[in-house]
């Protein structure tokens, strides 16, 4: 008789990629699959701990954790190259060890698929070596990944070194209908940090092992929105934008509790008048730069809820805003550690995204219907800045000054300039109508999940 089938799901370590396979897990969930979701012990703590007890009671996958070897490793530095190196050395064996637990225990219902992410291949070489069904995600854009792809091509070519820098400086150009990369805004490139650059360039090189041998590879996006890249990337099965399930919190798998003061707070402003400011989980900006944006946003004269991380600032432990900054936009501005951003960016009152341009925020923005003011700092934003700006049109960047700073001026100018474009508006409700028709009954997004459920055999 054959096992019904349960499956893993296992992302790395970070904000940006757990929250998009949280929402994965619960669609399948919600599809009949048996779904166990494995994080971190340090990651799953943080999601607990900002879960209401409604989400949890709520929870339609089962949560475990395994050790990521850190446990006497400060939290304020387990990032760059210490938290990559572990992932790389110990939990690969840990991950193997909590399978073998899940398999002994729940006997009846055994792991038989892990869904591993693909920017950490080993979660799928685990998968391969103990004999399960291996399916990958990749949670930033199909280009990037069909960057990865070209690497040992580009290497042999002599057109990148054994470090991922580029020998000449030479733009990269993968076809007509991708935009090129400069040599600063390949995806691994880590300005300063050589030895974070080189773990992510051999992760980025690794993923070539992984997808030589045939396999899934999901990828939150929907074919028409870059059909040029998916059709280089073998086994690509677009399946997004995926939807929220009702009743069930879509922002479930964040680190941070989600400040739900700034919906009722939304409410009451007038329709397509609120610029949203949020950067991600990780950017971080030095208190000049953190000055000007606050100023900028005053001088823009605009409604505006912002995102101010906890430790946003570089070296400073807590925010300081320009004087009587707090008191001047008090009556038109909101200001939380931490949004609930689906639904904020899908509120009649959002005119525009000022974002980083992570991947989760770019998708996030394209089904809402918003236009972007882009401001990308590190790997793939650069490359989905210009998906925004040059591909689809939908959104504007910001130019630096001489002192290498977005100054107040250029912020207010660009929030002017987008906010009195109509055509990017337009732009932008197309592309939500074009992801909603991909993830409608018959549409390419949604045929996909449904070949995936059949798939993991629901
Ligand atoms: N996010 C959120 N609340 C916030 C800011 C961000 O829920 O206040 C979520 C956002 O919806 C997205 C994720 O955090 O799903 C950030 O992922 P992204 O790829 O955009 O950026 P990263 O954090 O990986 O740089």
């Amino acid at each position: 008789m054959d096992l019904p089938q349960h499956v893993l799901v296992v992302p790395s370590p970070a904000q940006g990629h757990v929250k998009p396979f949280m929402k994965l897990a619960y669609n399948l969930a919600y599809h009949g699959i048996k779904v166990t979701f494995a994080n971190s012990e340090f990651v799953e703590a943080k999601i607990l701990g900002a879960m209401s007890e409604a989400d949890k009671e709520q929870c339609p996958i089962r949560l475990v954790s395994y050790s990521d070897g850190l446990e006497a490793c400060p939290a304020e530095e387990r990032n760059g190259a210490r938290l990559i190196a572990s992932l790389k050395e110990v939990m690969p064996k840990n991950l193997e060890k909590l399978i073998e637990q899940i398999n002994q225990s729940d006997n009846k219902e055994p792991i038989t698929c892990v869904i591993g992410d693909l920017t950490v291949g080993w979660t799928l070489e685990v998968a391969r070596k103990m004999g399960l069904k291996q399916v990958a995600v990749w949670p930033a854009g199909p280009a990037s990944l069909a960057l990865a792809l070209r690497i040992p091509q580009l290497i042999e070519t002599g057109v990148i070194d054994e470090n991922g820098s580029t020998m000449k400086n030479e733009l990269i150009c993968l076809s007509e209908e991708i935009p090129v990369w400069n040599s600063w805004e390949l995806t691994w490139i880590s300005p300063g940090k050589p030895a974070l650059q080189k773990i992510l360039f051999d992760f980025s090189l690794a993923i070539n092992q992984v997808v030589k041998n045939p396999i899934i590879v999901l990828c939150n996006t929907y074919y028409e929105l870059d059909s040029s890249s998916c059709a280089m990337i073998p086994g690509i099965l677009p399946i997004g934008p995926l939807p929220a399930i009702s009743n069930l919190n879509p922002c479930s798998g964040s680190f941070l509790s989600q400040d739900s003061t700034c919906l009722s707070w939304l409410d009451k402003q007038p329709p397509n008048s609120v610029i949203y400011i949020a950067f991600g989980s990780t950017a971080m900006f030095s208190q000049k730069q953190f000055d000007e944006l606050a100023l900028g946003l005053e001088l823009s004269g605009h409604s505006f809820l912002w995102v101010v991380r906890p430790n946003i600032v570089t070296g400073s432990s807590h925010e300081h805003y320009p004087d009587n900054f707090l008191e001047k936009i008090a009556s038109r501005g909101k200001i939380v550690e931490w949004a609930p951003q689906e639904k904020v960016l899908a509120h009649s009152s959002i005119s525009c995204f000022f974002s980083h341009c992570g991947w989760n925020s770019t998708m996030e923005g394209v089904s809402n219907g918003v236009p972007f003011l882009c401001w990308p700092y590190v790997w793939d934003q650069f490359d989905n800045k210009k998906y925004i700006c040059e591909m689809w049109k939908v959104g504007l960047g910001l130019d630096y000054d001489e002192d290498g700073i977005i100054s107040r001026h250029e912020i207010k100018t660009k929030i002017h300039n987008l906010v009195t474009n109509d055509g990017m508006k337009m732009n932008a409700r197309k592309l939500m109508e074009d992801a909603k028709k991909s993830v409608s009954h018959g549409g390419g997004s949604y045929e996909n999940f449904k070949s995936l459920v059949k798939y993991l055999g629901a």
